[in-house]
């Protein structure tokens, strides 16, 4: 579960991003985050992972209260959270199996377990075949779901994925779609910010939509709501 109460987020230069937010958002939902450039959707997905920390008002996800939470609690904090981000951020010299065993490599997972959890993820992700392969190798969709591989193989309870299909062409982020929401039906939380329209509108989820940092609208199935 997550739940935000209040929330305000300041940033040093005296932008407020973030302004008395609450929201709750409960195990196995698939919401979308949508807004205008600038609204504030990054930062509130980045307080989620506590990359950064709230000016104010208190925030729970996955039995975790981050406000108060000791810098070296973080890391158990990360293990039920998976991220994915627009431009993927794999890293470039390792394989497609490395990349996504160094998830569970740092969480001191046993070796064998490894073996069959990064297989198992790499199956449901159709990249079974490229285990070998290294990031520049393959196509970007291709590139992204190993990027989802890597940001469930610790089985979150959250998946965050801020702009997943930002990069890619519509066919493409079809097949990312398909993926977030097959992770969905096995009850992990999906977080989605995205300028899809047409994404938002075909596969309708709740919609979370921010406007200069307040939450303005928070529909059960809900439509991207702007032109862009
Ligand atoms: P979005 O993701 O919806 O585009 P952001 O969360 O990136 O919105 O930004 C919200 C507001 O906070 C904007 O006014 C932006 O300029 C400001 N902002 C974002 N990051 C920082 C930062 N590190 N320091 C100061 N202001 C920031
Ligand atoms: P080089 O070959 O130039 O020494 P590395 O292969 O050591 O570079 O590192 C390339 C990137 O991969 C770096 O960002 C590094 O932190 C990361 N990296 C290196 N080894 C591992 C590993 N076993 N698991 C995950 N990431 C690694």
């Amino acid at each position: 579960m997550i739940r935000m109460t209040n929330v305000s987020k300041k940033y040093p230069n005296g932008v407020t991003a973030i302004k008395d937010l609450s929201l709750t958002i409960e195990s196995g939902e698939f919401a979308y985050i949508v807004g205008p450039s600038g609204a504030g959707k990054s930062t509130f997905i980045k307080m989620l992972y506590h990359q950064l920390r709230a000016t104010s008002g208190k925030i729970e996800v996955a039995g975790f209260d981050l406000i108060g939470m000791k810098d070296r609690d973080v890391p158990y904090l990360r293990r039920k959270i998976g991220v994915v981000f627009q431009d993927f951020k794999l890293l470039p010299r390792l394989t497609v199996f490395e990349n996504v065993a160094y998830a569970m490599e740092v969480i001191e997972a046993q070796p064998q377990a490894i073996k069959d959890r990064v297989l198992e993820v790499l199956e449901l992700v159709g990249l079974k075949g490229e285990i070998r392969r290294f990031p520049n190798e393959l196509s970007g969709g291709e590139q992204q779901r190993v990027a989802v591989a890597r940001a469930i193989v610790n089985q979150p309870e959250v998946l965050i994925a801020d702009e997943p299909t930002g990069n890619l062409d519509p066919e493409t982020s079809d097949g990312i779609m398909d993926i977030l929401e097959a992770i969905n039906q096995r009850g992990t939380i999906v977080l989605m910010a995205t300028h899809n329209k047409q994404m938002v509108n075909e596969r309708t989820h709740r919609v979370l939509a921010i406007e200069d940092g307040r939450l303005v609208r928070d529909e059960k199935e809900g439509d991207y709501g702007y032109e862009d």
